[in-house]
């Protein structure tokens, strides 16, 4: 279902009547393709707090964006950033909090369209709650920033204390590829170095990915990214799907899958399937049962619970006990924001979606020390899809508008979170739940 609001606001008496009435006039947002994989301009890198002791030259030299370290300094004499980094780690005290003000306050109305601000800063010191509450407060600034900056530009907070562990995080965020992710924060940790993959724009090169639910939605959008970057895809969905699974299959040079994510043998289906292995699941298949509780029948709340988290539980520990899931392995599930925030009619879809966020944090550090494999959750808010192409015309409006970038997100858009969390240089994101919602009204 297209969205005629974002058109009709990208025209010229569009944006006058919507500015008259005090309307959302969401900017169109630019996306990765293969003409234009970067943003376009330069990098303003400023840091608050002093030096921080990260070694993130090198780092932002290789996300392709000239770096300056000047507002006034941009290269080619541009004085408009596509993106901005600030290094906040070093920030301590309510002192050199205010540095964080002091270097954005002049730059920051410079930013390109579409541009991105990337705020970093440091774990949270269990021994000094002065620092803990300033680089806590980094989060409020970054999401009200989000709030207002406006022109599709994003905002988001990176923790990290490895500027090389990160890389293929800063990546993501300086790139075209995040146009609907802010007002998050990532943590990413330490992580052995792997020398990056052989040929970086195929970093899935010789790796199997298997997508549930990809048949058509989210879920396909997910596989054809996978395979763009390289992965042999693997295309599970219900029986019933099996000529579009097929067909996705096909065009991807993959194979297809049909078997219901629910039967109690589906993983030992999918393990007889992948006798060499396994590199990166996704866990995408979900389904919706909307009913206020006091109508809800049971068999509504378990269908619902046994798709979106039993199954996900089941096929994620038989997969890990019988190692297909091989070293180096990635599992991303998709929670959703009606699960962080909650939604009325939907206390099992929430109930369900809240889940795989408990899952993903209890099960990633142990998935990690025992099998070499991380577990991150992509939690979507409105994207353009049937499921929500069902949802009654108010309702749709509102979700598309009710969040900082004004419109709704595009299956694309969760599939290049999806890649980047399967990426193999990003060993050191792990048990992180990194809404794709151009940062949501509903919840934090
Ligand atoms: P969709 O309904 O378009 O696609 C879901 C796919 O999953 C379908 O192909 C379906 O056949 C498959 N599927 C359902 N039950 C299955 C089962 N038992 N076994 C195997 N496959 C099964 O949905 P979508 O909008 O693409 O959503 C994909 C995921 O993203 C879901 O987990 C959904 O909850 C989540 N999500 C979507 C949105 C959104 O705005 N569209 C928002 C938040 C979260």
């Amino acid at each position: 279902m297209a969205d005629r609001y974002l058109s009709f606001t990208a025209t010229a008496p569009g944006r006058f009547l919507t500015a008259r009435l005090g309307l959302p006039q969401p900017a169109a947002l630019i996306r990765w393709t293969p003409e234009r994989p970067s943003l376009e301009g330069h990098l303003l890198y400023l840091t608050a707090g002093g030096p921080s002791g990260l070694d993130l030259a090198p780092v932002l030299a290789r996300t392709g964006l000239p770096t300056a370290t000047e507002a006034a300094a941009g290269p080619a004499g541009s004085a408009r950033p596509a993106a901005v980094v600030l290094d906040a780690t070093g920030v301590r005290d309510v002192d050199t909090l205010a540095e964080v003000h002091a270097a954005l306050h002049p730059v920051v109305g410079a930013v390109a369209a579409s541009g991105r601000v990337v705020v970093l800063g440091a774990p949270l010191d269990a021994e000094d709650h002065h620092q803990a509450a300033v680089q806590q407060a980094l989060e409020g600034f970054v999401r009200s920033l989000g709030k207002e900056i406006g022109r599709g530009r994003t905002v988001n907070l990176v923790r990290l204390t490895d500027a090389s562990a990160a890389e293929s995080t800063l990546r993501f965020l300086l790139s075209p590829k995040s146009a609907y992710v802010s007002g998050q924060v990532i943590a990413v940790g330490t992580a052995e170095r792997s020398g990056g993959p052989a040929d970086p724009a195929r970093p899935l090169a010789g790796r199997t990915a298997l997508v549930t639910g990809a048949a058509r939605g989210i879920g396909e959008a997910v596989a054809e990214t996978l395979a763009r970057d390289g992965a042999h895809v693997v295309v599970l969905d219900v029986p019933q799907a099996e000529d579009d699974a097929r067909r996705v299959a096909a065009r991807l040079g993959g194979r297809a899958l049909t078997l219901d994510i629910t039967a109690a043998d589906a993983g030992e289906r999918i393990a007889a399937e992948l006798p060499d292995g396994l590199d990166v699941l996704i866990h995408n298949a979900g389904v919706t049962r909307d009913r206020r509780l006091v109508n809800m029948p049971a068999e509504r709340w378990s269908s619902v619970l046994d798709v979106n988290l039993a199954s996900v539980l089941r096929t994620t520990d038989a997969l890990l006990a019988k190692g297909v899931l091989r070293t180096g392995g990635r599992i991303v599930a998709t929670a959703s924001i009606a699960g962080l925030a909650g939604n009325a009619g939907q206390t099992n879809y929430g109930a369900s979606k809240a889940g795989i966020a408990g899952l993903v944090r209890s099960l990633a550090p142990r998935a990690l020390a025992g099998h070499g494999v991380t577990v991150n959750a992509v939690a979507p808010g409105f994207i353009e899809t049937r499921m929500t192409a069902a949802v009654p015309l108010f309702l749709r409006e509102a979700g598309r508008r009710m969040n900082s970038l004004a419109q709704g997100g595009l299956p694309a858009d969760v599939a290049e979170t999806t890649a980047w969390l399967a990426h193999p240089a990003s060993g050191a994101v792990n048990g992180q739940v990194v809404r794709v919602c151009g940062q949501s009204l509903l919840g934090a």
